[in-house]
């Protein structure tokens, strides 16, 4: 019998090939044996910043593998460390998850909880699993020993659970100062994970949480939050990065000895705030972090680039937050395909960031309607036509997709061509255009190139050229062979636009090395921006915002987000049609 045929949570999609990996094969196991009848994951941001390239990977998992497999996946914010944690993230975080193409089956805050880890740390007490322990924090650190030592117990490990009851009970209610007390998991100060000698639980610390305000003195630790956390939302498969591979033991430990599933007392709290509880035993699994050269994720560092101006804000096109990729035209499906050609695996590796940038192209190139733009525009005047001469041309949005329609592009006397098409002495191989040659108009015919008008200085300002009438569309003459075609907008036409061409934000590959005494700041491309104004046919000025197109012979392009409109158009390149820094790095 075949998985499907047992359990209808794995009836693949018919449309889409099956993905095969190791996390995807444990829940499939898991299915098949029916130690789940369902799945459930989460992604588990902590609102202390935006989101990067990196999370997106987590988000594709967590929800993707959840939809598969006939689940569902949570989103929780994981504000467990108040200071740092502010509304703002949280709401860009939603915004974040939803453009990906995702939706939440809940949406959870770990202070959700709060009660509930409480009366389970009530519960690790009784048990004499837990104590409150007096030491500092230097003193915890002298006290825990090292990778070769094992570590020394506190003096405070054997307080009877009454007296270690009434002192927690005491943190909570506010008695202590901060740093003054903690509580700690007994387990094991021998044991050769560090994470599992008598790690702390909680930690007193009076700030107010951006949910719960002033209510709590107290705060959980993330191992034990985060575990606990999955366990309540009945999380069946917790993925995370291979960082957390090491705290796994911990993550057991705690689920194992609070035992919610057996413990009805402790999970009151939910109920009373009409939360389900939905007991599962979770499973962490871990996968590789995602990592681009050329890029810098720390969320720290990314803040540092912010807050010195180095870059207009988080959402800035060339930042590597998704507010910043989004505004620089990156779409959900090329981040999905990039996620998808990735893979998951167990090794962390720094990825060639082309393999990023080849999977926007690939997914521009399939879907982004073709429009023409000049950005340094030279004007080109066809004497033979009159002053008045004004057509619309027809041209297919898309080379390749029928479905895509076609457009009407004016026509007319006066054109903007690109200043690099024209050469007054053309370099060797040079296939444009050239006084006394001919070039093709891309769509409306040859043309030949009679005058260069300059200016005062030298400068070529203005071009005079004949329209051959035979080369017409449709003409006999039309496919006579010509060395090049460039591309235009009808002058008469064309809308200006500010066009903010982008490039990458550092010069060298590796910014995050240090080497030297040199950071990442020392390597910004002074060139990563520069704005110019060109002009665009009026099909593209017309962009919806977020539309993204290619301007052919130009690159893939975005209408900004924020800024533009249709009579005052602002496009931001995203990225060039080739590799341009290929052999650079
Ligand atoms: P950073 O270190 O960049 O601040 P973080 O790990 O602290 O990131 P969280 O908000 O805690 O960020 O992460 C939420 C989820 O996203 C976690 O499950 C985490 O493992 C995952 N995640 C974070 N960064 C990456 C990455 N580079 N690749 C894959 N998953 C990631
Ligand atoms: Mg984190």
């Amino acid at each position: 019998m075949s998985d499907s045929a047992s359990n209808p949570a794995l009836a693949a999609d018919d449309n889409t090939p099956e993905k095969r990996d190791f996390i995807r094969s444990i829940v499939r196991e898991d299915l098949a044996s029916g130690r789940h009848a369902a799945i459930r994951t989460r992604f588990p941001p902590e609102p202390n910043g935006y989101l990067h390239i990196g999370h997106a990977k987590a988000i594709c998992l967590d929800f993707g593998i959840a939809a598969e497999f006939g689940g569902n996946c949570n989103l929780r914010l994981d504000d467990t460390n108040p200071a740092k944690e502010d509304p703002e993230y949280v709401r860009a975080i939603q915004d974040d998850v939803r453009w990906l193409g995702f939706d939440w089956h809940s949406l959870r805050h770990a202070s959700d909880y709060f009660e509930v880890f409480y009366l389970a740390a009530e519960k690790l007490i009784r048990q004499g699993d837990a104590f409150v322990c007096d030491l500092s924090a230097d003193d915890v650190r002298a006290y825990r020993g090292s990778l070769t030592e094992p570590g020394r117990n506190s003096p405070y490990r054997e307080r009877s659970p009454e007296e270690n009851l009434d002192l927690f009970r005491r943190m909570r209610a506010g008695e202590f100062v901060d740093g003054a007390r903690t509580l700690r998991a007994k387990i094991d100060m021998a044991s050769g994970n560090i994470n599992l000698r008598d790690p702390a639980l909680y930690r007193i610390k009076h700030v107010e949480h951006q949910n719960t305000g002033s209510e709590w003195p107290i705060y959980p630790m993330y191992d034990y939050a985060h575990s606990l956390s999955d366990a309540v939302e009945g999380i069946t498969h917790s993925l995370c990065t291979l960082e957390f591979e090491d705290h796994r033991p911990l993550y057991d430990w705690c689920v194992d000895k609070v035992d919610l599933a057996h413990s009805p007392e402790l999970v009151q709290p939910l109920t009373d705030r009409g939360l389900p509880f939905e007991a599962a035993k979770p499973r962490q699994i871990e996968f590789s972090r995602l990592n681009f050269n050329w890029l810098v994720m720390s969320k720290r560092k990314l803040l540092q680039l912010v807050e010195s101006g180095r870059v207009h804000g988080w959402d800035d096109p060339r930042m590597p937050t998704l507010q910043g990729i989004r505004r620089r035209g990156y779409t959900p499906s090329a981040l999905r395909l990039m996620v998808d050609r990735v893979g998951i695996s167990k090794q962390n590796s720094l990825l060639d960031i082309s393999i990023l940038e080849g999977a926007l192209r690939d997914d521009l190139d399939a879907h982004a309607p073709r429009r023409m733009a000049v950005i340094d525009p030279l004007k080109l005047v066809l004497t033979n036509l009159d002053a008045t001469h004004e057509e619309a041309l027809v041209f297919a949005n898309h080379p390749k997709d029928e479905a895509a329609g076609s457009r009407g592009v004016p026509f007319s006397r006066e054109l903007w061509i690109e200043r690099e098409d024209f050469a007054e002495v053309p370099p060797p191989g040079f296939k444009r255009l050239t006084v006394g040659f001919e070039v093709r108009l891309r769509g409306a015919g040859i043309i030949r190139c009679d005058e260069a008008i300059k200016d005062a200085d030298g400068r070529v300002v203005e071009l005079h050229g004949t329209l051959d009438p035979e080369s017409r569309p449709g003409m006999e003459g039309a496919n006579r062979k010509v060395k090049g075609t460039i591309h235009w907008v009808s002058a008469t036409h064309g809308v200006p636009a500010e066009i903010r061409l982008y490039d990458r934000l550092f010069t060298v590959a590796d910014p995050d090395n240090d080497e030297g005494g040199k950071t990442y700041v020392d390597y910004l491309n002074p060139d990563s921006r520069k704005v110019v104004t060109g002009y665009v046919e009026p099909a593209a000025a017309q962009a919806a915002n977020e539309q993204g197109f290619q301007f052919e012979r130009l690159g893939y392009f975005v209408a900004d987000r924020y800024d533009h409109k249709a009579d005052a158009p602002v496009f931001n390149r995203s990225v060039t049609l080739r590799d341009t820094w290929a052999g650079k790095a």
